[in-house]
């Protein structure tokens, strides 16, 4: 089962030189390359971030998505699972 991080791959489009090197590492098929530049489908993105890592421009950066999911709070659910088995 797969949910989304509640964030987007977004583009800066001046860094961008159109290598596709981000679309062949994302396996949701978010990514595809025109002209010289990157396009996101923010409706397949998952917010993974495989793509940001990728990147050897720094042209990929995620952006939070309010019409995905809410984000984990992992540390403070961490924290209240830990508080809640010392109760
Ligand atoms: S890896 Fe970076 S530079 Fe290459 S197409 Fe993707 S966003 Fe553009
Ligand atoms: S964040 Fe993940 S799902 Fe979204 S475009 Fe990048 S690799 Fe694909």
């Amino acid at each position: 089962m797969l949910a989304s991080s509640g964030y987007v791959s977004r583009v800066a489009a001046d860094l961008c030189v159109g290598c596709g090197i981000c679309a062949d590492s994302c396996q949701f098929g978010a990514l595809s390359v025109s002209d010289g530049l990157v396009a996101v489908d923010t409706t397949a993105c998952m917010g993974c971030s495989v793509c940001v890592s990728k990147c050897p421009e720094g042209a990929l950066s995620l952006v939070r998505d309010p019409a995905k999911s809410e984000p984990l709070e992992i540390r403070a659910l961490i924290a209240r699972a830990g508080s809640a088995a010392r109760d």
